[in-house]
């Protein structure tokens, strides 16, 4: 045990570039209290420790792409590629989705899916490493949620584990998925429709946060129904003969004065805002075709459904006001999540285990710059994490705030979230502030105590029947009490794959000179030529 303690000492220590002041943080995170990891699962932890390169190459790749919604395709190629040299056998092109995969190893029971998202966001193009608003490409799209990393957790994890399954002649089998087009809760639920969890015993979830931290039940966060409504009228000259004209674009209008309304008389844990997609080609012209899109956004499943039906009511009553036709297009969906106790809280004890990373003085310049540039408050401490957070269990009162599509799931098999601290504290969600770090060491170290407590749990799934079974009977006797999954999308729905297709043609040619290039820069900032960390523009 103790020798392993200083194999990860040791480890950490490597990647620091310099000693800090911060350094009493690994005083806290290896007091006598924190549990320690032995036998196979110290072996895990070390084999992910050996991978630090394969976690900052896929880091930095995956960040270079800078890929939206349904168009993964260079990340795809990627890891396929990888996913092949390291033994998995890749499927592509699932669930009717082209830019998806599905990788899996190993044989037999059990069944352990590991998930990550992998898409990025519009306009969050953003240098890394440098503490300014730079764009990497000027209005084109980058990793502004940081979903670069969570596939380095995977891989590393699996590959480290997959080794001792090996030698040891464990049976089971391994799945890595992507969450394809998670920003347009898009995937996931098409997948739980498809069946491909149908034989899988546990998903372990990873997602980029800013503390190692994972968490269990319900009621924290939305779940969500996003649809397009289009309508269809009659263009007119708008001067010459309007009256003969029915305006969709008026429909549209009508529509959302209608929302706004309902709004206020719907539970503050709501959430709902829309975008209007076509409004028309020239103001002389009355549209004829017009189209709005809404999420729709609840805690419960039947709040999210009821309200969904209002909204499906106000765009009839919009149409009928404007002599025109309405039809509607699910874009995507996501139950409520609901995460599994017994795996979340083994999880814990190995979070506790690893600990947080040990932070650069660099790396600690660079988060409180970004900070100060953001006017971040609210901050828990400054700076990057250095205590960890409490296993959060099911809040007292529900609370609202953003949807992930593992929701979805989460209610066909006994699946937790790990969130790791690949990001900064305070910087702005779904912004280009938010893909600030997310190629430079504080991402790759992030993700790499991520992977170690992935791996970790890994081994204890593989090597105890008993957990798995206690997995179940809290998913079928507790979560599944009182409530029926049913998804919000039907079997006639397909994923909207033409989604961002346009703005991906308009920028692939300009972001192709920064894909990064491992066979000739040791890291993506070195391609770069950015000075980490980089806290005022070179002369
Ligand atoms: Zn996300």
């Amino acid at each position: 045990m103790a020798r392993f303690k200083k194999a990860i000492v040791a480890a950490s220590a490597a990647l620091a570039l310099t000693t800090a002041p911060w350094s009493t943080q690994a005083a806290d995170h290896s007091d006598v209290a924190a549990p320690t990891l032995s036998g196979l699962q110290a072996e895990a932890v070390r084999g992910v420790a050996s991978r630090e390169k394969m976690i900052q190459e896929i880091i930095d790749s995956l960040f270079s792409f800078s890929e939206l919604g349904f168009q993964e395709f260079e990340t795809q190629a990627y890891m396929t590629e990888l996913l092949e040299k390291e033994g998995f056998s890749v499927e592509e092109g699932v669930s009717g989705m082209p830019s998806g995969w599905w990788a899996t190893w190993g044989s037999g029971k059990p069944v352990i899916a590991l998930g990550s998202d992998v898409d990025g966001i519009p306009k969050a193009s953003q240098m890394p490493g440098v503490a300014y608003r730079q764009p990497m490409v000027e209005g084109a799209p980058g990793h502004g949620e940081g979903h670069n990393s969570g596939h380095s957790l995977t891989v590393a994890a699996a590959v480290a584990v997959k080794e001792i399954m090996e030698r040891e002649g464990l049976p089971g089998t391994l799945v890595i998925w992507p969450g394809i087009a998670e920003e347009l809760v898009g995937a996931k639920s098409y997948y739980a429709r498809d069946g491909r969890f149908e034989d899988v015993d546990a998903v372990l979830f990873t997602h980029v946060g800013r503390n190692l931290q994972t968490s269990w039940g319900g009621d924290r966060g939305t779940g969500l129904v996003s649809v397009q409504y289009e309508f269809n009228g009659v263009a007119a000259h708008g001067a010459g003969d309007p009256w003969r004209g029915k305006s969709a674009l008026d429909a549209v209008e009508l529509m959302n004065v209608g929302w706004n309304y309902k709004r206020e008389h719907l539970r503050p844990l709501q959430r709902s805002h829309y975008v209007v997609v076509d409004g028309g080609d020239q103001p002389n012209v009355v549209p004829s075709k017009a189209s709005v899109w809404y999420f729709i956004r609840e805690i419960t499943a039947k709040h999210i459904l009821e309200n969904f039906e209002s909204l499906q009511e106000i765009a009839e009553g919009a149409a009928m006001m404007t002599g025109t036709t309405v039809e509607r297009r699910i874009i995507g969906s996501a139950w409520p999540r609901h995460f599994n106790k017994v795996i979340a809280e083994r999880m814990y004890h190995n979070i506790q285990a690893v600990g947080l990373p040990e932070w650069s003085e660099d790396d600690q310049a660079f988060a409180l710059a970004v900070q100060d540039l953001m006017d971040a408050d609210n901050l828990e401490e400054e700076g990057l994490a250095t205590k960890l957070s409490e296993l959060q269990g099911p809040p007292e009162k529900p609370i609202s705030g953003g949807s992930d599509d593992i929701g979805d799931v989460s209610w066909n098999v006994p699946t937790v979230t790990l969130r790791f601290p690949s990001n900064i504290p305070g910087t702005i969600g779904h912004n280009w502030s938010s893909a600030m770090a997310m190629a430079t060491p504080i991402a790759h170290k992030g993700a790499s105590a991520g992977a170690k407590v992935l791996a970790a749990t890994m081994i204890d799934l593989l090597t105890e029947p008993e957990l798995l079974e206690d997995a179940w009977s809290y998913f079928r006797e507790e979560q599944l009490k009182d409530i029926e999954y049913v998804p919000f999308i039907s079997d006639d729905d397909v994923p909207a794959i033409e989604k961002n297709a346009a703005i991906m043609m308009q920028y692939k040619e300009q972001l192709k000179p920064f894909y990064y290039d491992p066979s000739k820069y040791s890291t993506y900032l070195e391609q770069l030529g950015v000075d980490y960390p980089q806290l005022k523009p070179k002369r």
